[in-house]
């Protein structure tokens, strides 16, 4: 099975890649949802946060602190962003290899659709 996140991180996709280290990259979004949209995957194949085993805090964790760090890059991070994970189809899972959207540069709504 083919896994288009897996061939971003091997290069065999090409993607505007605004992070990575040893255990996870970030790029942009292809079609971004706000003026500042990245993705952040891990390099390790996992294909839901239901896939997630407890051997994988660190690496959420290692995740979702990028998000803010990336978040401070982007001059986001006093005005606020907003970080989202969709599991599964009807939470809008696309994707499946997991990845935490960051989206900034414009005022959010709540809830979300
Ligand atoms: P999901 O809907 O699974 O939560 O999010 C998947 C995201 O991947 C979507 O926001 C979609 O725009 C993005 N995406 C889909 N294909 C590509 C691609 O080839 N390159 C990049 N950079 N993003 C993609
Ligand atoms: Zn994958």
């Amino acid at each position: 099975m083919t896994c288009l996140f897996c061939n971003i991180i091997s290069g065999d996709v090409p993607a505007d890649i605004v992070y990575q280290d040893d255990r996870i990259i970030a790029f942009r979004d292809i079609s971004p949802k706000a003026p500042n949209h990245v993705l952040i995957i891990p390099r390790k194949h996992i294909p839901t946060l239901n896939d997630a085993q407890a051997g994988d805090a660190e690496l959420l964790g290692h995740i979702l602190l990028t998000a803010a760090t990336l978040a401070g890059q982007l001059g986001c991070k006093e005005q606020g962003y907003r970080v989202v994970m969709n599991c599964n189809a009807a939470a809008g899972q696309t994707v499946f290899h997991i990845h935490l959207h960051l989206l900034c540069g414009r005022t959010m709504h709540w809830p979300p659709g």
